[in-house]
């Protein structure tokens, strides 16, 4: 088998990976050296479906010893095998970029022989394309669960950004869709990047002529929908890794039926729409001040299908509204429906210099068809349904377009290390 057929095989379980996200990292090169993780524009590919489509994205290889219920590449699976050499990977990577069919890689695998052995040649691509080929594109790695601290440690030197995935979101889902793996060999080098991705920081702080330590931060990956927990339960999940993990980013997956297994259900699709509203929750959980409690409940445990979390959020809490744009805080107007982060800064920016009106809100980027039920200015009701969330639901159902769902092609396939 040459490279190219390789990589047909390798390339194809990794294209639609979630957690492909190239930002975050200042990673640049100088003379001598090959590609450039910082200049605007050269690791900011995004396909029209709003995904990163300019790295290599490629398992080391598919042949697992693993037999995760959910993955195509599990080890019962009669799928066709390939295995990249190191040489083989780092050549590809540096032919492709220097043809500029990409700016940078994404590099995962399957188990081959075991978690250190696997993580072993990753490290070493990365090594080779950092020190030998110079390569300063923009790299994301997989850490291998299990993989020794050692070898998780030297990934962080060579790559801009880490992820160990989580998979599922209960230790009991774990245990019975992907039984070799354990809850800790997951949680345990999250930790680890965690706590040296922070002190990293501190320490570059005081001497720039430390290296840099995965400096885009880390990741990871849920699916939703193979096992049973609640959005609420999954939201708490990502809460806690957010606080206790320094994590950049959780990536939502929807799950997408690739093996007929007793232990998996029978879906007629994928549940996209629920991965959707879980990026729109784990927004407000990011950027806008609410906690997994607010937004769900153990009474309702699952986020509305047809509302976005903060409007559902907005019409459960009527005693906080209305909020008024020329006298609430920052945080108050980040609560209304309708009002973003950039559009909150304008108003408090704005109302130094003038009274706002709703003309005024419509000019600063307020999403008037939205945030309309739910505040005053100055006093003055723009709607007079405070009283009347049934009403202001159907409203904005009317107003709400749900993005058209992707096809199957376009999801990403079993790919979860
Ligand atoms: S999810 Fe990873 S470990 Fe599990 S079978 Fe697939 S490739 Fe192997």
């Amino acid at each position: 088998m040459d490279t190219l057929d390789k990589l047909k095989i390798l390339s194809g379980s990794a294209r639609y990976d979630a957690s492909c996200a190239s930002s975050g990292s200042s990673r640049s090169g100088g003379a001598g050296t090959l590609g450039n993780a910082s200049t605007g524009g050269i690791c900011h590919s995004w396909s029209d479906d709003g995904r990163c489509i300019s790295l290599l994205k490629v398992l080391l290889s598919n042949d697992c010893r693993y037999d995760c219920a959910y993955c195509v590449n599990r080890s019962s699976n009669p799928v066709e095998r390939a295995t990249f050499t190191v040489e083989e990977l780092v050549n590809l990577t540096v032919r492709f970029y220097r043809r500029n069919y990409i700016e940078g890689l994404f590099l995962s695998s399957a188990v081959v022989q075991s978690p250190d052995c696997t993580m072993e040649r990753m490290v070493a691509v990365v090594r080779r394309l950092r020190e030998e080929e110079k390569f300063f594109g923009y790299i994301h790695m997989k850490v291998i669960p299990g993989s020794s601290r050692e070898l998780v440690r030297q990934a962080g030197f060579y790559a801009d950004r880490l992820s160990v995935n989580i998979e599922l979101p209960s230790r009991d889902s774990l245990n019975r869709l992907a039984p070799q793996k354990q809850k800790e060999s997951i949680l345990k080098p999250m930790a680890f990047l965690g706590e040296t991705i922070s002190a990293n920081r501190l320490e570059r702080k005081k001497s720039r002529k430390v290296p840099r330590f995965s400096p885009a931060g880390q990741s990871t990956q849920m699916i939703v929908g193979a096992s049973p927990e609640s959005d609420h339960r999954i939201l708490l999940l990502s809460q806690g890794l957010y606080k206790k993990m320094n994590l950049k980013r959780v990536y939502y997956s929807a799950y997408v039926p690739v093996n007929r297994d007793s232990r998996l259900p029978v879906l007629a699709k994928p549940p996209l729409n629920r991965e959707h509203r879980l990026y729109q929750a784990d927004w407000l959980l990011r950027n806008y001040g609410f906690s997994a409690d607010e937004i769900l409940s153990e009474e309702h445990p699952y986020l509305d299908e047809h509302l976005d979390p903060k409007a559902s959020w907005a019409l459960r809490h009527p005693e906080f509204f209305p909020v008024d744009v020329n006298r609430a805080d920052y945080a108050a107007l980040l609560r209304v429906p309708g009002i973003g982060v950039t559009s909150a800064k304008r108003i408090v920016a704005a109302r130094r210099y003038a009274v706002l009106t709703p003309d005024g809100l419509k000019k600063i980027g307020v999403v008037m068809k939205r945030a309309r039920y739910f505040i005053t200015c100055s006093g003055r009701p723009v709607e007079r349904l405070f009283d009347k969330p049934a009403l202001i639901r159907q409203k904005l159902l009317t107003a709400e377009t749900l993005p058209a769902p992707q096809s199957l092609k376009q999801r990403q396939m079993s790919f979860f290390k």
